[in-house]
């Protein structure tokens, strides 16, 4: 079948496995053109099909030439309907893996779910050695909870009063956007504490404390969670937010990582990153336009990165490097550059002028849509979009 990318709003639900797989080879090209990394042996990476997990992944594999278990929940291709964008990223990950004598092996399935738990546990004790390094990098809008039963939803709301602002919208296939108004209504206490349930650190704490018990981590193991904290313009809607509230839970699961005797050896560390057009991130209002003017005036410092440049620089120069970037919190700061004052004071001044009819002149909007498009493995040069392709791909 031909695969043209079917986009509504910020989701698109098909993908092109050719171009999911040149997106995969070219993140392992920028890693393995760079020095390596002296770092993990083993890894286990939940969330790692798509996004900074992907990235995680590729730099430890193909970096720390690091055996590696990847856990994620994609969909499936069928003879009629193509897979999700991580569906063929981990088939071509896989398959990259093994063409360098790398151990590599997928799980497909619900990362909040024991099971899930289990069957890694499995794979590690029967075909790996125990494991050096866990990067949990999951972003999802619901979890179960293996104990409870409970369904909780995140909501991406604002906490306290309601938040004026302005996002961007953009129709990626007409290519046209606009500057848009938003109102939201603060989050119930309720939406609170779902929030923190799912993008929380309990599920965290929850695989550490299962590999632990099963005895399948390296005396010396690193783990590592990812957050963002952004600016002023960004506040209310994620720090000050739900979205912030949950993160804030991951630094307490950490401290608790650290400090309890049973985890000793455990070194749990939680980074933040820089912005980045993922399918996570763009779900989150207000967040496109901030990232657009953020993209334009980083490229024009010559400092932005997209996710494996940004995840070589935290592995090499922050994981397994010293000094390490620390905050009053302890949380590794990878957003230097964009937090760089002089960009900030650029930025804001754009958002300020900003407005439907100069998007274009005063922000990255070209850049935006291309790496939205790219996600699904759309809007590449190298591939032929008019070509067949069988949805149940099998990567050369
Ligand atoms: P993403 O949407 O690209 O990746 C999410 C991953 O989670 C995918 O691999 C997906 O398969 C997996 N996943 C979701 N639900 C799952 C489930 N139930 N079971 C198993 N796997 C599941 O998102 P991302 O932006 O790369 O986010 C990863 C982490 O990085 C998040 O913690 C996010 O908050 C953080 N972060 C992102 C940004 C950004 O700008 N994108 C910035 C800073 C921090």
């Amino acid at each position: 079948m031909v695969v043209k990318p079917r986009i509504r709003g910020f989701i698109c639900t098909t993908a092109h496995p050719v171009g999911c797989m040149k997106n995969v080879q070219d993140q392992i090209q920028h890693v393995t053109s760079r020095p390596s990394i002296e770092g993990a042996s083993n890894a286990l990476v939940v969330g790692c099909s798509t996004g900074y997990g992907l990235a995680s992944r590729v730099t430890v594999a193909f970096g720390c030439r690091a055996n590696t278990l990847g856990i994620s929940l994609e969909k499936e291709p069928d003879k009629q309907r193509t897979g999700s964008a991580g569906w063929y990223n981990n088939l071509a990950f896989d398959r990259e893996a093994f063409k360098n004598d790398l151990f590599a092996k997928t799980i497909n399935g619900d990362a909040f779910s024991t099971e899930i738990k289990h069957q890694a546990i499995d794979v590690i004790r029967n075909e790996m050695a125990p494991i050096d390094l866990i990067v949990y990098s999951l972003a999802s809008p619901v979890r179960i909870h293996p104990r409870s039963g409970e369904a909780f939803r995140s909501s991406i709301k604002p906490i306290g009063k309601p938040l004026q602002s302005r996002t961007l919208t953009l129709d990626v296939l007409r290519d046209k956007c606009d500057v848009a108004d938003i109102d939201l209504e603060p989050a119930s206490n309720t939406e609170i504490a779902s929030t923190i349930a799912v993008m929380g650190g309990e599920d965290w704490g929850m695989w550490i404390e299962e590999l632990r018990n099963a005895q399948v981590l390296a005396d010396s193991c690193k783990t590592i969670a990812y957050t963002y904290l952004g600016n002023e313009l960004t506040e209310p809607i994620y720090r000050g937010g739900t979205l912030g509230r949950a993160k804030e839970d991951l630094d307490r699961v950490r401290d608790v990582l650290n400090s309890d005797a049973d985890s000793a050896g455990i070194e749990a560390l939680v980074a933040v990153l820089k912005a980045v057009v993922t399918q996570a991130s763009t779900a989150i209002p207000v967040v496109p336009l901030y990232f657009s003017i953020l993209f334009k005036i980083m490229k024009e410092h010559g400092t932005h990165e997209d996710c494996i440049a940004h995840m070589y620089r935290l592995f090499g120069e922050q994981v397994y490097g010293t000094p390490r970037r620390l905050d009053d919190s302890m949380r590794i700061r990878m957003d230097n550059f964009e937090l760089d004052p002089d960009i900030q004071s650029r930025v804001k001044a754009i958002w300020e002028t900003i407005d439907s009819s100069n998007a274009r002149d005063l922000a990255d909007i070209a850049g935006f849509r291309s790496d939205f498009l790219k996600l699904f493995g759309f809007g590449r040069p190298d591939v032929n979009y008019d070509e067949d392709v069988d949805p149940q791909f099998i990567v050369p």
